[in-house]
C-alpha cells in the first residue's frame, strides 16, 4: 500500500486539519503511550498531523498537541511557504520543498555543548523564548511501517526533535525557562488568551 511518506513518492499536501490544544490543556501534561499498532489508521493520523502542521504553520507537531496521548511526532524543517496573488487576485499560500519526517516511539540520546535556541510552539502561540538544549541528538525510532530507524541531527532539526519529544513526556518548552521567566511568560500568555 502506498503512503504519503514513501520515499520515492512526492508528498502532497492533503488531509484533515485537526484542532490544536493549547497551554494549559491537561492533555499536554500527560506522558504519552507507545504505539504498537502500525495500521491504516496510523497512516491517516500521520497524514492529518502533517497537514495540520503545514497549515498552522509550524515545523513540528506532536500527537498530544492534537489531543492524542501517543508517542508520535512529525517534523519538517525544510519546506518553504510563500504568499502569492493568484489569477483571481486573491492571496494564496504556495508551498514547496516538502521534507516530512515521522517519528514513532522515539528514544533520544542528546550530546555536545549546551546551546541557546529561540523556540516557539503551536500550543503556546505568540510566545518565543530562548531555551537551553544539547547541541546534538541521536534518535532511535520506528517509521510509519514500524521499521526501526536511527538518525543523528544537529542545529534546527536537533532542537526541533528535542522540543517535540518533550511533548511526549508532558513537557512544554516554557517549563524549561528560569522560574521567574516562566512565571512571567505564563502570566502574559494566559492574560492574552483570556482577552
Ligand atoms: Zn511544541
Amino acid at each position: 500500500m502506498e503512503t504519503v511518506l514513501e520515499s520515492n513518492k512526492e508528498y502532497t499536501l492533503e488531509g484533515e486539519r485537526l484542532k490544536i490544544f493549547t497551554f494549559p490543556s491537561p492533555i499536554l501534561k500527560k506522558k504519552a503511550k507507545e504505539v504498537d499498532v502500525f495500521d491504516e489508521e496510523l497512516q491517516e493520523l500521520v497524514k492529518n498531523m502533517l497537514y495540520t502542521m503545514y497549515l498552522s504553520p509550524g515545523i513540528g507537531l506532536a500527537a498530544p498537541q492534537i489531543g492524542l496521548s501517543k508517542r508520535i511526532f512529525v517534523i519538517d524543517t525544510q519546506y518553504k511557504r510563500n504568499k502569492k496573488i493568484n489569477a483571481e487576485g486573491n492571496e494564496e499560500i504556495e508551498y514547496s520543498h516538502f521534507s516530512p519526517m515521522v517519528f514513532i516511539n522515539p528514544v533520544l540520546e542528546t550530546y555536545g555543548e549546551i546551546i541557546n535556541w529561540e523556540e516557539g510552539c503551536l500550543s503556546v502561540p505568540g510566545v518565543y523564548e530562548e531555551v537551553k538544549r544539547k547541541e546534538f541528538v541521536k534518535v532511535r525510532y520506528q517509521d510509519i511501517h514500524g521499521k526501526p530507524q536511527v538518525i543523528e541531527a544537529k542545529e534546527l532539526l536537533s532542537i526541533c526533535i528535542q522540543h517535540e519529544n518533550d511533548h511526549l513526556d508532558g513537557i512544554i518548552f516554557i517549563e524549561k525557562l528560569s522560574l521567574i521567566k516562566r512565571n512571567l511568560v505564563t502570566k502574559k500568555f494566559l492574560k492574552k488568551k483570556k482577552s
